[in-house]
C-alpha cells in the first residue's frame, strides 16, 4: 500500500479526493498493515517501543475533536506534534494504520485504569473521525461505527483483549478528556460482541450521592467504580475528582444524563456491571478512610 492515496470510491467528490499528507511526513518508511481491513497505511512519526516489553491487552477510543479529517491525519501523523494512535477509522468507515500495533502509539495522556498509568504501553489506541464537543459533535455514521467494531474485533481476537478492556478515553482520563463522548454507541458495540455493557437502570426520583456528600455509601460507590477500573479516591468524600469519575460512567454506561450525580439508576448500572464481570477481572481496591 501506497502512503496517502485511497483505494476505495468514494461516494461523493470529497471522499474521492486523496487525502493530502502532511509535506514533513512523506518520507516517513511504510509498514505491513496488521489487519487486512485497513485500506491505506500513513505512518506516523509518532511512537515509540512499549514500556517493560508490555503487550497491549486493551482498546481504547477516542474521537479526533478537530474540524476536518485532514487536519486530524496531520496532527496525529507530523512530527512534532507528540501525539499519534494506531488507527483513525474515517466516517466513511474506511481504516488507516499510522502505528504498528506492537509499538507504543501516544494517544492516551495521562491516564490510568485498573491502578495502571502507563496506558500507552497497554493499549491500542484508535480515533474515530468526529469533531466533537467543541465543533458540534455530529453523530457517528452507522457506517463508520460498523468499521469500529470490526477493526476491535479484530485486535480482541489477535491480542488477546476482553471486553472489558474496551474503553474511551474518558474512563482512562476522566478529569480530562470526554471522548469518544456519550453519542458513541456502545450498545451497538456490545450487540456485536466489542466492550462491556449492561442495559441501562432506569432514571427514576430518589435518594443521590452527590458533591459535598460524605459518607460510608460515597465510600461504597467509590470502591465500586474503582473495583471496575477507575481512578477515584476512596476516602468517602464526594469530590470534584469523584464527580468527573461519576460524569465519565455515565457517559459511558449511562448516557440519557450526564451529571456527576450518582443517582438510583447510575449506581444500579455500575452494580450489574461489576457483577457481570468476569470472576478474575475486577481491580483489588485498597480503601484509605
Ligand atoms: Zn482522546
Amino acid at each position: 500500500m501506497t502512503s496517502g492515496t485511497f483505494a476505495s470510491a468514494g461516494i461523493d467528490s470529497k471522499r474521492q479526493r486523496a487525502l493530502p499528507l502532511p509535506g514533513a511526513n512523506a518520507g516517513m518508511q511504510s509498514f505491513i498493515p496488521d489487519t487486512s481491513i485497513a485500506s491505506d497505511v500513513i505512518p506516523s512519526a509518532n511512537y515509540g517501543d512499549r514500556n517493560n516489553g508490555r503487550l497491549a491487552d486493551m482498546i481504547v477510543l477516542h474521537y479526533t475533536g478537530m474540524p476536518d479529517v485532514e487536519g486530524a491525519i496531520a496532527r496525529l501523523c507530523a512530527p512534532g506534534t507528540d501525539v499519534s494512535a494506531h488507527y483513525i477509522v474515517l466516517e466513511d468507515g474506511r481504516i488507516v494504520q499510522c502505528v504498528p500495533e506492537s509499538k507504543r502509539a501516544w494517544h492516551a495522556g495521562a491516564s490510568c485504569w485498573a491502578g495502571e498509568q502507563d496506558i500507552n504501553s497497554c493499549s491500542i489506541g484508535i480515533e474515530i473521525v468526529n469533531r466533537g464537543h467543541d465543533w458540534g459533535y455530529p453523530d457517528f455514521p452507522l457506517r463508520q461505527i460498523a468499521a469500529v467494531i470490526a477493526l476491535c474485533r479484530g485486535i480482541m481476537l489477535r491480542r488477546k483483549v476482553p471486553s472489558h478492556r474496551v474503553l474511551a478515553h474518558s474512563d482512562v482520563a476522566p478529569g480530562r478528556k470526554k471522548d469518544p463522548g456519550e453519542k458513541f454507541p456502545w450498545h451497538s458495540l456490545a450487540n456485536s460482541g466489542v466492550g462491556h455493557w449492561v442495559q441501562p437502570a432506569p432514571i427514576v426520583r430518589g435518594e443521590t450521592l452527590r458533591p459535598g456528600s460524605i459518607s460510608d455509601d460515597v465510600a461504597g460507590l467509590q470502591a465500586a467504580l474503582a473495583r471496575y477500573g477507575y481512578n477515584v479516591p476512596t476516602h468517602g468524600k464526594f469530590d470534584a475528582a469523584t464527580l468527573e469519575v461519576v460524569a465519565a460512567f455515565q457517559r459511558h454506561f449511562r448516557p440519557a444524563r450526564i451529571d456527576g450525580v450518582a443517582d438510583h439508576s447510575t449506581v444500579s448500572t455500575l452494580h450489574a456491571l461489576l457483577a457481570s464481570l468476569p470472576a478474575d477481572a475486577a481491580t483489588t481496591v485498597l480503601t484509605a478512610k
